[in-house]
């Protein structure tokens, strides 16, 4: 028997004969799309019952019997292309459908709804005929949601039932904060967007990557930066354009700061999300009102990432955005726009605010401390070789294979708007909106979440 390895070769009378009989046995569902050799593949699907996984599937004929079938994905954002392989179990058959199932939400592994994947199946016979099929490409959506998608410039926003208002004032918050962020940091986003928007938390909730059942109860999550290119909006509640406006800040100042050598420190990311709200919202300010009268504020160079605790969420955010506020009052914008290029191109935040304002992170909180009328403080200068702080691979990882330990690494840092007057008279606890951002090494992407806080359990 001959082995062919192309995919458009006209079939042979064996081939026929094989199709026919296939077709004579009920095997064939899908119309062929393409055949090779011996083994002939229908029209390949992909479906998500919800957003935890994706399966693949595609029916396979093969006279000789599958040695194997693999699915090899691609998962496409601004900064890197990821992707893994995963075998079908075929067990030698002669005609099957083949299934993969990719998980999409563990402990290891978060690919959000919205992220772009191209595929192919690759199938081998038992004599060795390869054939490859033709790259598909899918935006993955929650399936248990028809989806509506709406594409403005370069933003696209999906959204489902009767939340169509949300998703046009999804695309103008972000089309404005985009804008007013370029202008702001002296850069040009020059890629799409995807904008998912469910209509209620709850419904999203499955969508979220778990910061553990615990902190889930305590917070609802606003939205959240899940990829470079992706923003999920998963709550209405608590000023929805500013949810958007602060996420979307997300991804200007990862183009501006974020480089090869490191991460920008989370005082400085969330100060700058919050600093493009409509407003921080009053959790925020009263929060860092109380900070400050207390003197209980935190030092500059604690702050590369956000507290884990609720309780500190609302301080971190609030007196992130002033310091953020106080820089680009006191300075200008052409400075605040030149600190993220500096950083962007040395991974050291020190050495950029040197360069840049000529002091450094202790430097610029006591300006800051001295700004809102609390004393400097005497601190002891930083060893010479103090290293940057956020890491700095950000090179293309692999997502691996199901179970394999490690690839993804919960981080620190957060998020996080205030509340509205909305929120406030629907609940009867004071909510706050908390964040979280937890650096996917998995997929090499930053997720931002904005949340709010549950009332206490
Ligand atoms: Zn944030």
């Amino acid at each position: 028997m001959t082995h062919r390895t192309t995919w458009a070769r006209q079939p042979h009378a064996l081939d026929l004969a094989a199709v026919l009989l296939a077709l004579l046995l009920g095997l064939v569902l899908h119309p062929t799309t393409a055949q090779a050799g011996t083994i002939t593949a229908g029209d390949p699907t992909t479906t998500s019952a919800d957003p935890k996984s994706i399966v693949f599937k595609i029916r396979v004929q093969a006279p000789a019997g599958l040695q194997t079938a693999t699915l090899d994905y691609k998962l496409f954002n601004p900064d890197t292309v990821v992707g893994g392989s995963q075998q079908a179990e075929v067990n030698g058959s002669t005609a099957t459908e083949a299934t993969v199932t990719l998980e999409t939400n563990t402990a290891t592994r978060y690919i959000p709804v919205g992220s772009r994947f191209t595929y192919t199946w690759t199938f081998v016979d038992k004599e060795g005929a390869k054939v490859v099929t033709p790259q598909r490409e899918f935006v993955f959506l929650d399936g248990r949601y028809q989806w509506h998608e709406k594409t403005v410039g370069t933003f696209t926003v999906y959204w489902y039932g009767d939340n169509a208002s949300n998703a046009d004032l999804a695309l103008q918050a972000a089309a404005s904060s985009t804008a007013d962020n370029e202008k702001l940091l002296s850069v040009k986003l020059n890629y799409p967007i995807r904008l998912v928007v469910w209509r209620r938390e709850s419904e999203g909730e499955l969508a979220q990557q778990s910061r553990g059942a615990a902190f889930d109860r305590q917070v609802i999550t606003g939205g959240a930066r899940v990829a470079p290119d992706v923003v999920h909006l998963y709550d209405p509640i608590g000023g929805f354009a500013d949810v958007v406006r602060h996420e979307v800040a997300h991804i200007v100042t990862k183009v501006a700061g974020d480089g090869a050598f490191g991460r920008l420190p989370s005082w400085l990311d969330e100060g700058t999300a919050v600093y493009a709200q409509r407003e921080p919202g009053l959790g925020y300010r009263s929060a860092i009102d109380a900070g400050i009268r207390s003197d209980g504020v935190t030092r500059l160079r604690g702050m590369t990432s956000a507290a884990n605790q609720a309780s500190k969420v609302d301080l971190f955010y609030g007196q992130s955005w002033s310091t953020v506020k106080f820089m680009v009052d006191k300075y200008g914008q052409p400075k605040f726009a030149d600190l993220f290029k500096t950083f962007k191109a040395g991974g050291d935040m020190d050495a950029a605010l040197k360069q840049v304002y000529g002091v450094d992170q202790d430097g610029l909180y006591n300006q800051w401390r001295e700004s809102v009328g609390l004393k400097p403080i005497d601190f002891p200068p930083e060893a010479s070789t103090s290293a940057p702080q956020a890491q700095g691979t950000r090179a293309p990882l692999g997502i691996g294979a199901p179970g394999t330990p490690g690839s993804a690494a919960p981080g620190g840092a957060g998020d996080g708007a205030s509340t509205s007057s909305a929120e406030k008279s629907s609940m009867t606890v004071p909510a706050i909106i908390v964040g979280v951002v937890t650096l996917l090494l998995a997929a090499g992407m930053g997720f931002g979440a904005l949340r709010l806080m549950k009332r206490k359990a």
